[in-house]
């Protein structure tokens, strides 16, 4: 291998593509005539984080097989290993000599944070150029959130990267003669099978994704993606495959920006009341995805901003609230849809069937667990995370902390369950596919089994208390109960303080709609400066508060398995990130 140009290695993470891929862009670009090869680990502690399901390993091993044949045609190895991040990476240096290791910055778990800060500390010392491009709009090191909105911008709008073959042979011999263990499912890392039936992975699969959503089922998203009924095909769908990085953030909003200029052209050539009709439809419907893909990155940058919030109460006035009174059935019934509330127990056995609910539905069983059972917003989210197939802990802490009440800075958001199953699901379509012992209830009762006469009961086959349960709690009378401690604590000056400090941090900014329609420049591609790569320093978090005040690994115990007890022990204890 001669020394002038070592093989350069691009670290794989949740990019799991070619296109507009800019770890890989920037490594061939820096190849400087030696080659470029993949590696992807198989880390142990991510697999054993409480948030990880066998359908993620599975989802991932698709993602993986069309990259390998992807990266195959441009004339790039991928290497799979498996073990602790840092000792991988080392291994392979000692194999190839690679000095430049290139990957996407991810914005993670506590687990994946910890170890891309080992993996920093390694390449310092080894010697090694670690490079970390932006894959999405989220800024590392962001000082302040205002002018946020346009950076944002100005990342979606740059030109993809382009990923051409690779021509470099410096160190190919030593590359080709890697050992790699090949894609790996569930049962070769001794995980369950993975039951679900769930979307496909891959990128081929994510494009096919996004041009049936952009060219057909698009229109129908205004208006379809709250009733649970309508949602499976009204949604876009993408977030499995931008969770793991089969298509990025920029390639999904460019194509929806595309489209949105070809239905501008359409409606203005629209002569028909019918063509405009549906002209208009559309455009509704891709102004609301873009703005959620916008809420993908703001949400994520929270996280990034302060990982805290993965353990901890924004508003840490909200301490304590729950902490204590979390009662395990109650947990245990919401956890396997079993609460006596139809929709949200056909929403939660949805889940589990398929790994995808669509965002009111994913509220709806947060509000029931935060407010109506009084459950904290840890365990409950956990469960969640495993099983959304979409895992993306950005958004997913956010909102579950959005949901339950403890930012300090959003208002409270107490969905009444019965209420929702009635209007998202009037004939009640989805709560007898999902809860079957419900199927022969006649219309008037399938929103509230327990008013049902015990004739009625006998003659449609479902008793109440034995084939489906009783409601767990008085939703009206618990909800009354939320509010009363959640106003105390909100209305409290201190809180109030407090959230501001919190809106400071978090809170959007309005400056998004104008700054794209006013500065046509700003439309035009741009580079992409300012959040240069590898900057990896975070804003440092809030002060770690008064242990007395912290959650008690102990109190949280009966209803946790060990792992996960182990596990909130060790956050409470280590040091804020
Ligand atoms: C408690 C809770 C937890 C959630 N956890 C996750 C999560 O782990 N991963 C995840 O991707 N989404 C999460 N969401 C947001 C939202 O529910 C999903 O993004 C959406 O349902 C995914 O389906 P879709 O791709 O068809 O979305 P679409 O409605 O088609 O939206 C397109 C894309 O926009 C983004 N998006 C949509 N809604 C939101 C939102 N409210 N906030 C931020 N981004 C959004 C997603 O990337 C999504 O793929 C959560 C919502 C709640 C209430």
């Amino acid at each position: 291998m001669p020394d002038s140009c070592p093989p350069v290695c691009v670290w794989l993470k949740r990019d799991l593509r070619v296109d507009d891929h800019a770890a890989l862009a920037e490594a061939l670009a820096r190849a400087r005539g030696g080659a470029v090869f993949a590696v992807f680990v198989y880390e142990p502690e991510v697999l054993a984080q409480p948030e990880w399901d066998s359908s993620h390993t599975a989802f991932q091993a698709e993602c993986l097989a069309d990259l390998e044949a992807a990266l195959r045609r441009k004339s790039i190895r991928l290497v799979t290993r498996r073990g602790e991040a840092v000792a991988s990476l080392e291994h392979l240096r000692n194999e190839t000599g690679f000095r430049l290791l290139v990957a996407h910055e991810e914005t993670g778990t506590g687990v994946t944070y910890a170890r891309d800060r080992r993996v920093r500390r390694w390449a310092r010392t080894a010697g090694i150029e670690l490079l970390e491009v932006p894959q999405t709009g989220v800024v590392r090191r962001l000082a302040t959130r205002n002018g946020w909105n346009r950076l944002w911008e100005k990342r979606m709008t740059a030109a993809c990267a382009s990923v051409p073959r690779s021509t470099g042979r410096g160190g190919g011999d030593v590359v080709e003669r890697l050992g790699s263990l090949g894609i790996l499912g569930c049962r070769e890392l001794g995980l369950p099978a993975d039951t679900k039936d769930r979307q496909r992975g891959g990128e081929r699969a994510a494009s096919e994704v996004l041009e049936d959503f952009l060219t057909r089922r698009g229109c129908h998203y205004s208006g379809g993606i709250s009733s649970p009924v309508s949602a499976a095909t009204s949604c876009s769908r993408l977030s499995p495959a931008l969770a793991f990085g089969a298509i990025s953030m920029r390639r999904v909003w460019q194509a929806s920006e595309a489209r949105r200029l070809d239905v501008q052209a359409a409606l203005a050539a629209a002569v028909s009341p019918r063509e405009k009709a549906e002209c208009k439809a559309w455009q509704r419907s891709l102004k609301g995805v873009q703005s959620r893909l916008h809420w993908h990155c703001h949400f994520m940058q929270k996280l990034e901003d302060e990982p805290a919030i993965e353990f901890e109460n924004m508003l840490r006035a909200a301490d304590g609230l729950r902490e204590s009174e979390v009662v395990p059935e109650r947990l245990a019934a919401w956890q396997s849809g079993h609460t006596g509330y139809p929709l949200v127990d056909a929403c939660m056995r949805s889940l589990l069937a398929t790994g995808w609910l669509t965002f009111r539905m994913r509220a709806l069983l947060v509000s029931f667990a935060s407010y109506s059972l009084w459950l904290h917003w840890r365990p409950t989210g956990l469960h969640l995370a495993r099983h959304f197939l979409d895992f993306e802990p950005g958004i997913h802490w956010s909102q579950l902390q959005m949901q339950s009440g403890t930012t300090g800075i959003n208002t409270l958001r107490i969905y009444n369950p019965t209420k929702q199953a009635i209007d998202q699901d009037p004939r009640g379509i989805f709560i007898r596919r999902w809860v079957p012992e419900l199927a022969g209830l006649p219309p008037a009762y399938v929103h509230m089994p327990w008013t049902m006469p015990v004739d009625v009961q006998q003659t449609s086959g479902c008793i109440v208390g034995r084939d489906y349960p009783a409601p767990l709690v008085d939703h009206a009378v618990a909800v009354r109960e939320a509010k009363r401690r959640l106003a105390i604590v909100r209305n409290a000056p201190e809180s109030r303080a407090e959230a501001r400090d919190v809106a400071h941090r978090h809170g959007s900014r309005k400056d998004r709609r104008g700054a794209m329609q006013q500065d046509p420049v700003r439309r035009t591609l741009f580079g992409d400066g300012g959040d240069s790569a590898g900057r990896s320093k975070r804003r440092p978090s809030p002060p770690v508060r008064d242990p007395q005040q912290m959650l008690d690994p102990q109190q949280l115990l009966p209803f946790l398995t060990e792992d996960l007890a182990a596990e909130v022990a060790h956050d409470t204890q280590s040091e804020n990130r």
